[in-house]
């Protein structure tokens, strides 16, 4: 939702991503780790040093969000690799294809953003990430300060913005719309005996070395992965 559209004073409809636990043992949409539910022609991504990325998480977008209601979200991110996001920009505006950027020193990129329409199908679970159920609890996100909202694992509602706001135009020439929050510090936890992650938690994996991440989208939905993931501590 666009929060410049909204008064300073409101409060914005959000939902709280609450991470259930007891494992999955079967595919659901709501997920971290799990199986992931990608269109057909949508392969499971693989990140610029060749290994095939983790799934952190994924979740069927609320209809009531702006733009991308009943949309499925996916949230991907190299398990071999563990940097911020460093943004490919010329003035504000996000470079063409900015979402296959080369990153580090790689050729691509080391996370992958996925909103997709489905109809999807479950393919192999993620191996790694521990697969635990999500459940979306809607709350109202009153501005902590104008334009601030919680800081919480959420989609909608306003971000907390660690550093300020961070805002970029797409490729595409639209403004990206914020659409989702995951805290700092955040750890996914992985099965005994999951590689590690370099500078990572002993017990899981973390995106954007634990960096608190707002998802910005675009609402033209110019490509399914035109998504950009602002790191902010
Ligand atoms: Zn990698
Ligand atoms: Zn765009």
């Amino acid at each position: 939702m666009n929060t410049r559209s909204m008064g300073p004073e409101a409060g914005v409809p959000a939902w709280e991503i609450e991470v259930g636990e007891q494992p999955l043992d079967r595919p659901a949409a709501n997920s971290i780790g799990g199986w992931p539910f990608l269109d057909a022609d949508q392969e499971w991504p693989s990140c610029g040093c060749g290994e095939r990325m983790a799934l952190f998480f994924q979740l069927d977008l609320p209809p009531e969000i702006a733009h991308f209601g009943g949309d499925h979200l996916l949230v991907f991110h190299c398990r071999a690799h563990n940097d911020a996001s460093n943004p490919p920009v010329d003035a504000d505006r996000l470079a063409s294809r900015f979402w296959d950027a080369p990153q580090l020193s790689l050729p691509g990129p080391f996370w992958r953003t996925l909103l997709q329409r489905g109809p999807a199908s479950a393919t192999k679970p993620e191996p790694h990430v521990r697969a635990l159920p999500l459940t979306l609890r809607p709350f109202i996100d009153e501005p902590v300060r104008p334009g601030y909202g919680a800081m919480l694992f959420k989609v909608g509602g306003l971000p907390s913005w660690a550093q300020g706001p961070e805002l970029y135009e797409c490729a595409c020439g639209a403004e990206l719309v914020y659409l989702c929050q995951v805290p700092e510090n955040l750890t996914f936890l992985t099965h005994p005996g999951a590689p590690a992650q370099p500078y990572g938690d002993r017990d899981g994996y973390q995106l954007f070395l634990g960096n608190e991440v707002y998802f910005l989208a675009c609402p033209q939905r110019c490509d399914p992965a035109a998504i950009w993931p602002v790191n902010q501590n």
